[in-house]
């Protein structure tokens, strides 16, 4: 593999403290070296980087791709490419797929067709319980053997916090981290969108805040017995985020992150009965979107990921109440950050880096997310100032479930590496 020189840009590496204009070499698929004045090798491919932001891989911790059982939505084929064209080079798999990843064989086959078909690199979680049917634990010693990086009950909550319990107990053992979607089941009763004033004038049956914030608050608390961390994912509840505000003061060891939807968007998205915007937890009151932007703003959210859920046409041309619950991400992630949270001033652009980047890494004890020399050359570059309208038609997700559609943002990747690869460069895709 030949050399590349990313040349003159901004280089942002939160885990380095790298945050000016400097070069990236990239030799044999790992970082080289990076600086001000790096000599040009005799045989090497120039990227001018001049004006663009060049940072470490984006890792999204939260994506489902549907492969294996449900190909129909997604493979991991489409998934990865999808990622690749987002800027996003690393992605963590839920275990909710329509073969459960509650086993060996099912993790290993995650694993195998990621290597054969994969364009980014594909981490996956394996569930905490068998068939998340939440009755007993599934074999997460033997799923970490073949590859887990960690486990988490998503779309499904472990209701009983006995065995939830049990399963911290377990995880600690193994070093295994928790990725909990937290949902008090009796609360949300059969909701399909958030409780409030926009559900009532929809006439929508609604999953209240406290569905979440309930669950987190026990969570935390079985945390702190266990002396163990606990990471929360797609929190959106005002309570959930102050639980967790709350914990880390009290230096209880917990994380957390959000989608790029739920810091965009409120419930009114669902207006008109829309179904791209169903998705659970549900987007909410304008009070619980700014509950998230200001966890985002002072350290209380951690990280930042897509949630990238898939599903056909057919899954969402129903009603609302009967549509599938999911929105895909992978290809408006940076896009969302930016225009939302860096230009609107919520986070500085080394925040927004921090948080899909170094602290996602730290949170799945995977070996991504910096620049440093001898890592893999993950590297995203991108343009803040590119103004584009998305366009739904142009994914590679066979997912086109969005509620960003025609919406006009900017910032946008323009390559994006994968151990020294470029998989994806001004928005075409080269694999
Ligand atoms: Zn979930």
């Amino acid at each position: 593999m030949g050399a590349i020189l990313i040349n003159n840009g901004h280089v942002i590496d939160p885990a380095q403290k790298i945050n000016e204009i400097c070069s990236v070499l990239v030799k044999d698929g790992k970082v080289a070296k990076i600086g001000k004045r790096i000599v040009k090798p005799k045989t090497c491919t120039v990227i001018n980087a001049k004006g663009k932001i060049v940072t470490p891989g984006w890792i999204d911790m939260h994506v489902h791709l549907r492969e294996p059982g449900r190909e129909d939505q997604e493979t991991i084929a489409t998934c990865t490419r999808a990622a690749a064209k987002g800027g996003i080079t690393s992605i963590c798999s839920m275990p909710n797929s329509g073969q459960i990843a509650d086993n060996q064989a099912v993790v290993e086959f995650i694993v195998s067709r990621a290597k054969r078909d994969g364009v980014v690199n594909v981490f996956p979680y394996g569930a905490i319980t068998k068939g998340l049917k939440g009755e007993e634990l599934a074999e997460i010693w033997e799923m970490k053997d073949a590859g887990i990086v960690g486990v988490s009950e998503d779309h499904r909550d472990v209701q009983n916090l006995a065995l939830f319990r049990m399963a911290i107990k377990y995880c600690k053992t193994f070093n295994v981290p928790i990725i909990c979607h937290s949902e008090n089941e009796n609360l949300a009763c059969g909701g399909v969108m958030h409780e409030g004033k926009v559900s009532t004038y929809l006439g929508l049956p609604g999953n209240p805040a406290s569905a979440e914030s309930s669950a987190i608050a026990a969570q935390i608390i079985l945390s702190e017995e266990a002396d163990y961390p606990l990471h929360f994912t797609h929190v959106s509840a005002a309570a959930s985020i102050e639980s967790i505000r709350c914990a880390k003061k009290r230096k209880i060891a917990v994380t957390a992150d959000c989608t790029s939807h739920h810091f965009s968007l409120t419930d009114e998205a669902c207006l008109g009965y829309n179904t791209a915007a169903k998705v659970n937890p549900p987007l909410r009151s304008e009070k619980h979107k700014n509950a998230v932007l200001k966890g985002l703003k002072d350290g209380t959210i951690d990280c930042i990921c897509t949630d990238h859920a898939p599903h056909t046409f057919r899954d969402k041309y129903v009603d609302f109440e009967h549509a599938a619950f999911g929105i895909v991400g992978l290809e408006t992630l940076i896009p969302l950050v930016i225009t939302n949270l860096v230009n609107k001033k919520v986070l500085t652009l080394r925040q927004a880096i921090e948080k899909v980047t170094v602290n996602p890494a730290g949170v799945v004890n995977i070996d991504k997310g910096s620049l440093k020399v001898g890592m893999d050359a993950d590297i995203t570059v991108i343009d803040l100032k590119e103004e584009r309208v998305v366009d739904k038609n142009n994914f590679e997700s066979k997912g086109r479930n969005t509620p960003f559609d025609g919406m006009k943002l900017k910032g946008w990747p323009t390559l994006t590496m994968v151990a020294g690869k470029i998989v994806m460069k001004d928005g075409n895709l080269r694999v």
